[in-house]
């Protein structure tokens, strides 16, 4: 059993921004509103994720960490449909077998809150203890036991880089949520969770981006677009600032990319990439999920139709205002 969950962890754990990402998804998935991440060596000797949300019961605590089991009953197609990041049930079993987890959780429901530790898949106790509402996750000495795959991480500076894009990510997909990182004991990034996208560009950009920003909102039958692209002036030699979430998630999609950079391109007249920040909503009955337990793959149905409907929002957008 532990060493196939050694094995399964491999799919989900590969560095410490993987630990960072499912535990932060969980996060979110238990309607937390503010959610604190610290780390310390880059995440492999710590990391700390501690959230305001819904908590876990302490019957139910040992077995959340059960592979495969989850409170999230979804299929494929409920992926982008439901609000829900979580779906396979392995995060937990996952990060467990590769490391010293404790956790300290508390529902709103209950009077005590629990402290469970389970390490390299092991329990190590379960008992009650006073804490606030919400669920603290605590992940020391990534890859404890399995020395090979340890040594496949990189530096402590080049995971913890991993970790602080992630959570980058995380908040400008989630600007409801108020999210704090904290690297070595130093504050990195802290949103305010009050919806305010621009904000939150700010904080992770700076003011150059932040100041140099054209509004893209649409709204038709097949997608929402909101959110911003840069004007031509923070025009940019590569693609890594171009940003979009599909239903709150940050995926990748070629049709996507290439209608932002068809309308940025056809508007500028040179080869360049723009700054975007776009969240585009999409009814399901619009999308193809395929899911791989290590990647997610997305297609639109009408593709034609929604590569044309982002492209003029993009050349809207940039013909709409004073460049
Ligand atoms: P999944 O997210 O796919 O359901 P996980 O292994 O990530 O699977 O989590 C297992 C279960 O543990 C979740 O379904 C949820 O019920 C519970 N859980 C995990 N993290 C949290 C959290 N931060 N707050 C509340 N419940 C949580
Ligand atoms: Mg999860």
């Amino acid at each position: 059993q532990s060493t196939i969950n050694q094995i399964a962890a491999g799919e989900v754990v590969e560095r410490p921004a993987s630990v960072v990402k499912e535990l932060m998804e969980n996060a979110i998935d238990a309607g937390s509103t503010a959610i604190t991440v610290e780390i310390r060596q880059g995440g492999i000797g710590f990391i700390r994720i501690t959230d305001n949300g819904c908590g876990i019961k302490k019957e139910e605590l040992p077995l959340a960490f059960l592979r495969h089991s989850t409170s999230k009953i979804r299929t494929a197609e409920d992926l982008l449909t439901v609000s829900s990041l979580g779906f396979r049930g392995e995060a937990l079993s996952s990060i467990a077998a590769v490391s010293q987890v404790e956790l300290i959780t508390k529902t709103s429901g209950s009077l005590t809150g629990s402290r469970y530790r389970i390490e390299g898949g092991e329990e190590k106790g379960l008992e009650e203890i006073g804490a606030p509402d919400g669920t603290t996750f605590i992940s020391r000495n990534l890859f404890f036991n399995t020395p090979a795959r340890r040594k496949f991480l990189k530096t402590e500076t080049t995971e913890g880089a991993h970790v602080t894009d992630l959570v980058e990510k995380i908040a400008l997909s989630h600007p409801e949520i108020s999210i704090r990182l904290i690297v070595n004991n130093q504050s990195r990034l802290h949103t305010s969770g009050n919806h305010n996208l621009k904000d939150i560009i700010y904080t992770v950009y700076g003011r150059e981006i932040a100041a140099n920003l054209l509004p893209v909102e649409v709204s038709n039958g097949i997608v929402k677009i909101s959110g911003f692209i840069g004007k031509p002036v923070i025009a940019r030699g590569n693609r890594n600032f171009e940003n979009y979430f599909i239903n709150g998630r940050y995926i990748k999609s070629g049709l996507v990319s290439k209608a932002i950079e068809d309308g940025y391109k056809s508007y500028m007249m040179q080869h360049k990439y723009p700054f975007t920040l776009l969240h585009l909503t999409v009814e399901p009955e619009f999308i193809d999920v395929n899911v791989h337990p290590s990647k997610m793959e997305l297609r639109f149905k009408d593709g034609e139709n929604m590569y044309r409907v982002i492209c003029q929002a993009v050349v809207d957008a940039l013909s709409g205002k004073e460049l």
